[in-house]
């Protein structure tokens, strides 16, 4: 079964937007068990289109086609495919009624070229878009060649790829080996001390695979199993990360693509019933931004103060001038007074609270990346100094990344 995807559209090959479709459609098929072997990108070319089409039925069996169902000129992926498998093109009587409900909700008037998005292969199956116009298509030919043709955005295509087109392929297409993956994460690590530790492991896997993979600030780690039976899979994964964290677990803080250290953070906040606030002066809000971005982050998470200036530290957070020209902003002292002050005025459990020198000039004589970061809960205070490297932002990420963290062990502790 070799299954290839075509992307289509001028603004991919233009650079001007990542091909994220064909990402998330190789990861899906591999979790099939579907092998890709392809991927390619054509600008809306019709010639350029009809020839890439005809190149994948003679190399492939399934080829996934994606963008280009939309309404405009330049949409001529439907108009190709139908061609070059000898389909008329008929109205889909759902996509059609979707489509009216769609401009009737919102008071729109709509034009003819709309209709353009419900028209589908007369003898294919359509796909339902539950989040769009456009109708996929699911077509295969005499030769068993299969197409699937999906919509562009997309929070159109992943869940019609979801919903729609992984039963068609389990049903058409059932594969004896499919692959059960786990991603491992890890904070305080860099990837090539990460993988260092684990190079006799990487050096000899086969299957399971491991692949490490850097984020900003954090490494992943993807461990793969091509299996027949899921039971023995997650047996052979749970043996391979059992060594994995019997070195470097120090550093291990979940599972899963979504699951941030932010996330991580606030569900044993929830776990545990206890709150946080931060006081930030280098980074400005950002650490309260990144706790924003987790949903249901209010129950543990009243607010907070950003005391950029030596006058905010002072008036938000009732800190003496005289201390912080004592000792400074970017201090031991001023950290742990910022966390212990914003603790008590916000009767959190935990207060964070940062100061440092982002960049790019020096502060008080401190060298840029110079962070202090301090943690307060209402018996003790601890801090800690780091030195960052990277431009301004980068600093300031890895201090909320790294305060994360504090917050992270002092809840497992
Ligand atoms: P529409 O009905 O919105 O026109 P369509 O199926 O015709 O949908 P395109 O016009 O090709 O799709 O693309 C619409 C938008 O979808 C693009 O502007 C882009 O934001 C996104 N998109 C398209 N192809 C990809 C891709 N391969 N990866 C990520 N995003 C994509």
């Amino acid at each position: 079964m070799k299954a290839e995807i075509i992307a289509v559209g001028t603004e991919i090959l233009l650079g001007q937007i990542v091909n994220t479709n064909a990402t998330f459609l190789s990861e899906e098929l591999a979790s099939l068990g579907i092998d890709v072997y392809y991927q390619s990108v054509v600008g809306d070319n019709r010639e350029r289109l009809e020839n890439l089409v005809a190149v994948a039925e003679k190399r492939s069996d399934l080829i996934i086609i994606c963008g280009g169902l939309g309404p405009t000129e330049d949409d001529l992926t439907k108009q190709v495919v139908a061609q070059h498998v000898g389909q008329t093109l008929v109205r889909d009587e759902a996509g059609y009624q979707n489509l009216l409900a769609f401009f009737k909700k919102r008071n729109r008037k709509m034009t003819t070229n709309n209709l353009l998005q419900t028209l589908v292969f007369k003898d294919g199956q359509a796909l339902p878009n539950t989040t769009g116009l456009a109708v996929g298509i699911f077509f295969q030919d005499k030769l068993g060649t299969a197409y699937l043709l999906l919509p562009g955005p997309p929070n159109e295509l992943n869940p019609m790829f979801v919903n729609e087109a992984i039963p068609l392929l389990k049903h058409n297409f059932p594969q004896e080996d499919f692959f059960v993956s786990r991603v491992l994460r890890f904070f305080g690590i860099g990837e090539s001390q990460l993988v260092t530790e684990l190079s006799d492991l990487i050096e000899k896997q086969t299957n399971p695979t491991i692949a490490p993979y850097a984020k900003t600030h954090e490494v992943t780690l993807r461990l793969t199993v091509k299996t027949r039976d899921k039971k023995i899979g997650i047996q052979q994964l749970d043996f391979l990360e059992n060594q994995i964290q019997k070195r470097v677990g120090h550093y291990f803080y979940g599972y899963g693509d979504e699951n941030s250290l932010a996330q991580v953070v606030v569900n044993l906040l929830k776990k545990q019933n206890k709150t946080v606030t931060a006081a930030e002066s280098l980074t400005a809000g950002a650490f309260q931004a990144t706790l924003g971005a987790i949903s249901g982050v209010s129950e543990v998470f009243p607010g907070g103060f950003v005391t950029y200036s030596p006058e905010t530290k002072a008036s938000f957070l009732n800190i003496e001038p005289v201390f912080l020209e004592k000792y400074g902003t970017v201090s031991r002292e001023c950290v742990e007074k910022m966390a212990g002050q914003a603790q008590k005025l916000a009767h959190t459990d935990f207060a964070l609270a940062f100061s440092g020198v982002a960049g790019p000039d020096p502060l008080e004589g401190h060298s840029v990346g110079t962070v202090w970061i301090a943690l307060a809960d209402s018996e003790k205070i601890k801090s800690e100094c780091y030195h960052f490297s990277r431009g301004r932002n980068d600093i300031r990420q890895n201090a909320v990344m790294t305060g994360l963290n504090m917050l992270r062990r002092e809840l497992l502790s």
